[in-house]
């Protein structure tokens, strides 16, 4: 591919087998002509945050290559999601159960704000189902609103949950096995 963006990828899902359901989300996103698979976290085993679901997510965080635009990359992102079956079943604040979430976190060093997509991901700062894996993989990678590291952004979570600022998010580390 020429002409090739960097882009980090979340991906979420609390509802079915999720460890697969990620797992062949990723590969589906690696097979896709205009992307490239770079890396893949351990998947986290968390809690739903702003919402009251009672079933616990598992997420991860991968980085991807691309030479889609922004806006087209996030429509592959919905088809995937689509394919994979995600359910619209509302629970909570306006947040639903899903089988597969898939959102962009960062795109090169864009920051935009569009109808459709909000680039960097407006909630990166708040959940540690984020950064803990974006840690995990990318350590030193600057976030191009804030220019802080993803260890500065973590740490910065966890002062905030240790000062009772924001609520404490219990997370733990799986393997893909
Ligand atoms: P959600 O249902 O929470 O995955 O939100 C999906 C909606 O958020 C879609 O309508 C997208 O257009 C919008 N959106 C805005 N920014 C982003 C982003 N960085 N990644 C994914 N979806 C985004």
């Amino acid at each position: 591919m020429s002409g090739r963006s960097r882009v980090w990828v979340a991906l979420g899902s609390n509802l079915g087998e999720s460890k697969q359901i990620l797992q062949k989300a990723w590969r589906r996103l690696g097979n896709e002509e205009a992307l490239d698979s770079i890396c893949l976290s351990s998947p986290y085993i968390t809690e739903p945050v702003g919402m009251d679901s009672s079933n616990l997510f598992l997420n991860a965080v991968g980085i991807l290559e691309t030479t889609l635009p922004p806006e087209s990359l996030l429509v592959v992102l919905q088809q995937v999601e689509k394919e994979f079956g995600r359910s619209r079943k509302m629970v909570g604040k306006g947040y639903e159960d899903r089988l597969l979430d898939l959102d962009i976190l960062y795109f090169d060093g864009c920051v935009l704000t569009s109808s459709k997509l909000v680039l960097p991901h407006p909630h990166i700062g708040e959940r540690l189902f984020v950064l803990e894996p974006l840690v995990e993989i990318d350590p030193e990678h600057i976030d191009p609103a804030n220019g802080l590291t993803a260890v500065a952004m973590h740490q910065k979570l966890l002062q905030q949950m240790d000062a009772g600022i924001v609520a404490v998010q219990d997370i733990k580390r799986d393997t893909w096995a």
